[in-house]
């Protein structure tokens, strides 16, 4: 597998001889395989990061600046994949960041490399579930479904900005309610009691955003007509608050409170589902009784100074995370960890014998993996304390399915039909 290398305009080159490498971590690793790049998949330029190879000939790395066109030496640099969801990353871009280089937007940058037979990642698919994938959500039906929501609702502002995500964000939660099927966006928290590093919606760590922000608090009427339509209306539905354009819904517990509650009354179909970041364990119990019947909690880490390395927590901690997560489980809630995996932090033996430990403390009953999307150099590693070399991501989810049988694995929240069949 060729070290691959990104030029001016894009154009990609496989070096003559250097071989492709990882990192884990900020440790170097030869690629020794990987998955042809799935439809979906991204290549993409690293500007301002050098390219790093292995060279077979003498087993080291080397960092690449040039490589030599014609007669002209060319200032080249590293590429990373992006894989599409399903995808777990297992190495890092081989790839080494220069004082010049500007901040990457927020994307799961993987290594990549050139094989005979194409473009390869280092990746594993680890969910195969395939309502999710890319190439559901390219239908002509879209747009005149968009309209047809905005006829029935002109003044519903979630709506309108529901059309937004799925048009410029190509958010599939938001596109799902327009489509009338599985999990639909309902966005409503403005603030948030976390500051992550890679935050999506507010440039905390000075990286460019994905969504901006949303700039309104929707009300309890607005946020029922969106529920109880795609609730008594869509195949496999599940309303979803904690949506990327969003802050934290447990800051809004009482207005979520309502609006399951209100559509209660109205239909008793689907699921409400919550993505959240476990703040505030009371609010959550209310919701709970409410009638809230999923809920996916993310953690960057089960050590509690590497999670507040990322997480930057305002008035909570891990600890009440960990309670918010027991009790979901205790009381019957769907209840997915969704971690936020980093090739060299995540994989090592002092993060994972943590992250056994809170699963079968709290009784989860899954765990999402999700490729961190961050530039990989504001990633807080040097603030973490590691205990050891990274043994690999294949490896650590090999260890981790060994030590938690009763857990389910994937990618994606659950929809009702899952729920009925999996517990
Ligand atoms: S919990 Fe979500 S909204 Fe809050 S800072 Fe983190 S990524 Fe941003």
């Amino acid at each position: 597998m060729k070290l691959l290398l990104a030029g001016e305009n894009d154009t990609l080159y496989a070096h003559p001889f250097l071989r492709a490498a990882g990192m884990a971590g900020e440790e170097p690793v030869a690629l020794r395989s990987g998955a042809p790049v799935a439809y979906g998949t991204r290549l993409m330029s690293m500007p301002g990061w050098d390219a790093v190879g292995f060279d077979p000939g003498s087993g080291s790395f080397e960092t690449v600046q040039e490589i030599k066109l014609g007669r002209r030496w060319r200032r080249v640099f590293a590429v990373a994949a992006v894989p599409p969801p399903g995808y777990l990353r297992l190495l890092l871009p081989g790839a080494k960041r220069t004082p010049a280089a500007p901040l990457l937007p927020l994307w799961a940058y993987t290594a990549a490399g050139a094989a005979a037979r194409g473009e390869i990642m280092a990746t594993l698919r680890v969910d195969r579930r395939r309502r999710w994938d890319t190439a559901c959500y390219d239908t002509p039906a879209l747009a005149p479904a968009i309209e047809a929501w905005k006829k029935r609702y002109p003044k519903n502002r979630i709506v309108a900005q529901l059309a937004r995500c799925a048009t410029e964000y190509f958010c599939s939660t938001a596109r799902n309610l327009f489509l009338g099927r599985y999990e639909a966006a309902l966005p409503l928290a403005r603030a948030c009691n976390s500051r992550c590093v890679g935050c999506i919606s507010k440039r905390h760590g000075g990286h460019p955003c994905s969504q901006e922000r949303i700039g309104f608090s929707p009300s309890a009427d607005e946020a029922v007509d969106v529920a109880a339509r795609h609730l008594s209306r869509a195949r496999d539905p599940v309303v979803s608050f904690g949506q990327g354009c969003e802050g934290e819904p447990l800051t809004a517990a009482t207005l979520v409170e309502e609006i399951v509650r209100r559509t209660r009354a109205e239909t008793p179909q689907g699921v409400f589902n919550m993505n959240t970041n476990g703040s505030l364990p009371s609010a959550f119990e209310r919701l709970v009784k409410a009638g809230l019947g999923s809920v996916r909690v993310s953690l960057s880490s089960a050590v509690a100074g590497n999670y507040d390395a990322y997480f930057r927590p305002r008035g909570y901690s891990l600890s009440d995370v960990k309670r918010t997560i027991r009790l979901s489980a205790r009381r019957g809630v769907f209840t997915s960890i969704n971690l936020l995996v980093f090739p060299g932090v995540t994989d090592t033996k002092g993060e994972t014998e943590a992250f056994v430990d809170l699963v079968e403390e709290t009784g989860a009953n899954f765990i999402q993996l999700r490729n961190l999307s961050i530039d990989p150099s504001l990633y807080p590693v040097r603030g973490m304390k590691l205990d050891g070399a990274a043994f690999g991501m294949s490896e650590w989810l090999r260890l981790v399915k060994e030590a938690l049988p009763r857990v389910g694995f994937g990618c994606y929240n659950p929809t009702p039909s899952e729920i009925r069949r999996w517990t």
